[in-house]
């Protein structure tokens, strides 16, 4: 087997040795290949990276916000040209198809462009409150923000947390996924050029680490993206440490078919969205809620996830998951859902599939779609967060059915509505129990200037993680009042 390269952090834009020796293989999930080693750094390592980031502060936060916002700007630049071999580092780490790397990517430099406004965006206000009485709001960094990241996506979470975090003038210690270490060593690596030493640091390593950099005294905010216990552990214990928190979950997302839904966009989409990024999206249809029997829409989409094929590239490909832990879950899930009653229309796990046969020729983590047709809602399958292409349908006699069932989910990420009719969607735009709202889209992923945050289990903590409600997070509001004059007219502010 050929040497594979063994990480570093990053501190203070160079690599930094890792104090301990204990090591985990990131594997290439098309071939399940030992690709690098990630080291679990060590609290004494959280120390160095918390201190350059406590050191840099003053200084960057010191910086106009068009200054930071110029360094935003210049880091687009930088990753943008370097979109290519970004891109193929998510493809090899992650197992993305190409054109799912690339909208990783793209994504990701969304909402860098966003905090590149920061001085538009983030600008406070000020007016006269009583005779020759000015306040004025602005906003004060907090410090050093901690992000921690789920593997779902290599660049674009960790640019949910860090664009904002910086333009807003605080420094940052990133701990990515230990299952997607390569593209954000890779970005720290580029960012070199353009950001002062310490304010960009990455430690890596997995929960222990995690829970040290929550933990650390020098660390003022903390944000998390991943499943729904860790979110709501990291939460108590950022909390329990007196520290700004906004912990992203996991989800269960429902999508609603309305009887006079376009049949061929809709399949489509319910199918782009079960499926893309092997069902590994945070904003995954997982349960569709088919209002009467519509037949046909449910052989169209048997039929349309039928024909993807594993791969990287094309526009039938469907990449492999992240690991054998994932394939076990996912296999399990399905297996418990056939114990319960239900069908299984599709079997992304059957000897016969393509999936199963690129696995036997490869190795790798190969799952092809599955499509459960469930006869209880009890049906575990339609509750837990199973996080691989497996589509659970349901049908109900009516939209209030319907909304029921998704207004009792213990999650609240997306949900979607697929009709033709405006006053059907607004009905359920308005009910829906999630925070991101689809009307024929499946997937309403995050859009900058837009917020993106979730309810129920899908998020602990107020705020959003991105847009207008993050700057919010990454920053305390002041407010200044001055006088300069001796007011001619009554005052009560002495
Ligand atoms: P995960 O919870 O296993 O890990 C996420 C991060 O937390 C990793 O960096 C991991 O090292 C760290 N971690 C693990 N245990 C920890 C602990 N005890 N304390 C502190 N940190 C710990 O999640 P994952 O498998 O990497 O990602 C998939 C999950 O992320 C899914 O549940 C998915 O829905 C969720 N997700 C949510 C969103 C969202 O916007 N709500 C977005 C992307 C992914």
């Amino acid at each position: 087997m050929p040497a594979t390269r063994t990480l570093c952090n990053f501190v203070n834009n160079q690599a930094a040795p890792v104090s301990g020796n204990e090591t985990l293989d990131v594997t290439a999930p098309h071939t399940g290949q030992i690709i690098a080693q990630v080291p679990l750094s060590l609290s004494d390592d959280v120390d160095v990276a918390v201190a350059a980031a406590a050191k840099a502060w003053p200084a960057w936060a010191a910086l106009t916000v068009n200054a930071r916002s110029a360094k935003m700007m210049a880091l687009h630049g930088l990753l943008t040209a370097h979109t290519a071999e970004l891109v193929d580092l998510i493809v090899s780490e992650h197992g993305k198809t190409r054109s799912e790397a690339m909208g990783d990517v793209g994504k990701g430099l969304e909402t860098l462009a966003y905090a590149a406004g920061a001085g538009a965006v983030g600008a406070g206000q000020a007016t006269y409150v009583s005779g020759g009485v000015l306040c004025r709001m602005d906003r004060a960094p907090l410090g050093v923000v901690a992000s921690i990241v789920p593997f779902n996506f290599p660049f674009m979470v960790p640019f949910w947390t860090l664009p904002l975090a910086l333009a807003m003038g605080n420094t940052c210690v990133l701990k990515p996924s230990e299952k997607v270490p390569l593209t954000m060593t890779r970005v720290a690596e580029l960012a070199a050029s353009v950001l002062p030493p310490g304010v960009l640091n990455l430690v890596h390593g997995s929960g222990a680490v995690a829970q040290a950099l929550i933990d650390h005294p020098g660390v003022a905010a903390v944000t998390f993206v991943g499943s729904s216990p860790v979110a709501e552990s990291v939460h108590a214990r950022a909390t329990a440490g007196g520290k700004r928190v906004l912990a992203l979950g996991g989800a269960k997302n429902h999508l609603v078919a309305l009887p006079d839904c376009d049949l061929e966009m809709t399949a489509r989409d319910i199918v782009a969205s079960f499926t893309g990024c092997a069902g590994q999206r945070c904003m995954a249809a997982s349960v569709l809620l088919v209002v009467g029997e519509q037949p046909a829409l449910i052989a169209r989409v048997v039929e349309l996830a039928s024909a993807l094929v594993p791969g990287s590239d094309g526009p039938l490909a469907m990449g492999p998951v992240i690991d054998a832990t994932a394939v076990a879950r996912i296999g399990a899930a399905v297996r418990n859902a056939a114990e319960s009653g239900a069908d299984i229309l599709l079997d992304g796990h059957a000897l016969t599939t393509q999936f199963a046969v690129r696995q036997a020729e490869l190795g790798g983590f190969w799952v092809g779609p599955s499509v459960i047709r469930h006869h209880s809602p009890d049906d575990r399958a339609l509750h837990e967060e199973i996080f691989g292409p497996v589509l659970s349908v349901l049908h109900c006699a009516d939209a209030h059915e319907a909304l029921a069932i998704e207004n009792a989910s213990a999650f609240g990420n997306a949900a979607c509505v697929y009709t033709a009719s405006g006053a059907a969607a607004e009905f359920f735009a308005q009910r829906f129990a999630a925070a991101m709202i689809g009307v024929n889209v499946g997937v309403p992923v995050p859009r900058e200037p837009f917020s993106f945050g979730g309810c129920k289990r899908s998020r602990f903590g107020s705020s959003d993680i991105t847009g207008d409600a993050a700057i919010e997070f990454f920053s305390t509001r002041r407010k200044i009042t001055t006088k300069w004059s001796v007011p001619t007219d009554q005052s009560w502010m002495s």
